[in-house]
């Protein structure tokens, strides 16, 4: 082991929480963050904008450890609430505007939340649910209303509680990821680390704030490094390339990309002050790398994380960052892979389960102890579900979700194989495969192609069977203008399914 593996992540920090690593991180005087709507916030600003929310928030009766739920427009207000809790130790619970009011009922139940902060706008729709406030993306709403002095932050430590993120989850009811004021700066100093931020850094931030890769991994590495924010509310392709020359760094999901490409305005000249792209929550196509290199000169630096775990592993920021992969696991950070049956350690090479150890992973879900147990072993490791193999260099690359291996006939299918030969067919923008029930083989290997062409299911499939094993090939193959995602770019595999739930068996 390494000295530096060996030493806890904090050993060189004078800090004990993450209101006194920003103090001790950043200037007053800096911009912090310049917004698209004119407004500039310097971290003396924010810091103070943070104090206030802290007390408007003790102001209703909220005490250390309790819940404070926000369901608002992406904003810096919405920024500044997750600060004002950690000065208050109070808990952040970002929820998605998308949520409807019998969503939000069961995570503030589920939650317990002592207070629920939404827009002016759905204030009566969400009455009566739970104790409110409201906020809105221009700095209005009643919670700005309220203007008592802060005093003092409480005296958090590494170990305690701030925030609990909910996981997307695309079966079941989502579970609440309790991630403590450890957790959340020992991953940003590690990418700061590892990606080089200083306080010259420029973010172009044009991702959601209410999932962990626009608020902790695009917040705080800022953040903790002194650096700006260009504060974008929504993607905009016209907007970004507008803002582009005065940032240094951008990070984006894989759609991001995809539709820059598209935009005539991308070219080496306007990309030229990039320090580096990012990519992550959703796998970017080898594709996708590779034209964005020819055109603009930049390799993409894709990373891969989830809510429980913050960030794991990364493309390196000196050496070659290799599409289709993740690159290597983050100071700290240990991953192994292993049998998804047996939980045995499998050698490099071989696909299987991947499992995270680390300061960055999350304490448990909140109030679920046997799902916390089901999913983080004895020795500490974390068993993420996704599918991936370490390659003879030591990268990581990912093969797919466990859940979404199909099982036809009693042989195993993994998707992206499939997916990957299907995407190199003529026609074939995109594509997702996916098992739906099948009398005969349990699950029916099938394929959704993305396409603005006509094309052919027989030739397709006559296609794929010069290349894939029999069992692998798609029974039937679908063709759509577009694949369903999520905000944060994911393909919903489980909305296909239920769509096409009855293909093989009609009602
Ligand atoms: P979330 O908790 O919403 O951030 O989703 C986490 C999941 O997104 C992971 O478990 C992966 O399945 C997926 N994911 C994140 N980054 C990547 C990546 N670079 N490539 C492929 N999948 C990714």
């Amino acid at each position: 082991m390494s000295q530096l593996q060996s030493q806890t992540w904090h050993h060189a920090i004078a800090a004990q929480n993450l209101a006194e690593l920003f103090q001790s991180r950043t200037d007053p005087s800096h911009v912090f963050a310049a917004c698209d709507d004119g407004r500039v916030f310097t971290y003396g600003q924010f810091w103070t904008l943070a104090g206030r929310f802290a007390s408007a928030l003790k102001n209703t009766g909220a005490k250390p450890g309790d819940r404070i739920a926000v369901q608002v427009d992406k904003s810096i207000e919405a920024l500044t609430l997750f600060w004002a809790c950690v000065r208050g130790g109070f808990v952040f619970l970002p929820l998605n505007t998308a949520y409807t009011r019998w969503e939000v009922t069961y995570f503030l139940e589920d939650s317990g939340a002592k207070l629920f902060i939404c827009t002016p706008a759905r204030e009566t729709e969400m009455g009566g649910l739970a104790q409110l406030l409201t906020l809105d993306d221009g700095g209005g709403g009643s919670l700005m209303a309220v203007d008592h002095p802060w005093t003092e932050d409480i005296q958090s430590d590494w170990d305690d509680l701030a925030a609990i993120l909910y996981t997307s989850g695309t079966t079941g009811r989502s579970k609440g990821a309790m991630l403590t004021h450890g957790n959340l700066a020992s991953n940003a100093l590690a990418l700061i680390d590892i990606w080089q931020f200083t306080p010259r850094d420029v973010l172009l931030h044009a991702l959601p704030v209410h999932h962990t890769h626009g608020l902790f991994v695009g917040m705080n590495t800022i953040a903790l490094s002194g650096g700006q924010l260009i504060f974008h509310r929504k993607f905009n392709a016209d907007a970004v390339m507008k803002d582009l020359p005065r940032a240094t760094c951008m990070m984006g999901v894989p759609t991001f990309y995809t539709r820059l490409l598209q935009h005539a305005d991308v070219t080496r000249e306007t990309t030229r002050h990039i320090r580096v792209f990012i990519s992550g929550s959703a796998p970017l196509l080898a594709e996708t790398h590779r034209a964005f290199e020819d055109k603009t000169g930049h390799a993409i630096l894709e990373r891969y994380g989830m809510t429980e775990t913050n960030m794991i592993a990364s493309n390196p920021f000196d050496g070659a960052r290799r599409a289709g992969t993740v690159g290597f696991p983050l100071p700290h950070v240990s991953v192994r892979i292993t049998d998804p049956a047996t939980g045995a350690s499998l050698p490099d090479g071989t696909d299987g389960m991947i499992e995270v150890k680390g300061p960055n992973l999350f304490q448990a879900y909140w109030n679920k102890p046997d799902k916390t147990a089901e999913d983080i072993r004895a020795d500490g490791f974390f068993i993420t579900g996704d599918l991936g193999r370490i390659d003879a260099e030591g990268y990581l690359i990912i093969s797919g979700r466990a859940k979404d291996l199909i099982i036809t006939g009693g042989f195993n299918v993994y998707p992206k194989e499939i997916e990957e030969v299907l995407d190199t067919l003529l026609g074939v923008t995109e594509s997702a495969v996916i098992g739906l029930p099948h009398d005969d083989f349990g699950e029916a290997v099938t394929a959704v192609v993305a396409t603005s062409q006509t094309l052919d299911e027989a030739k397709l499939i006559a296609a794929l069977k010069t290349q894939l094993g029999a069992f692998k090939v798609p029974k039937r193959v679908l063709f759509v203008a577009e694949l369903p995602r999520n905000a944060m770019g994911k393909v919903q595999k489980a909305e296909l399914r239920r769509i096409h739930a009855s293909l093989y068996r009609p009602v």
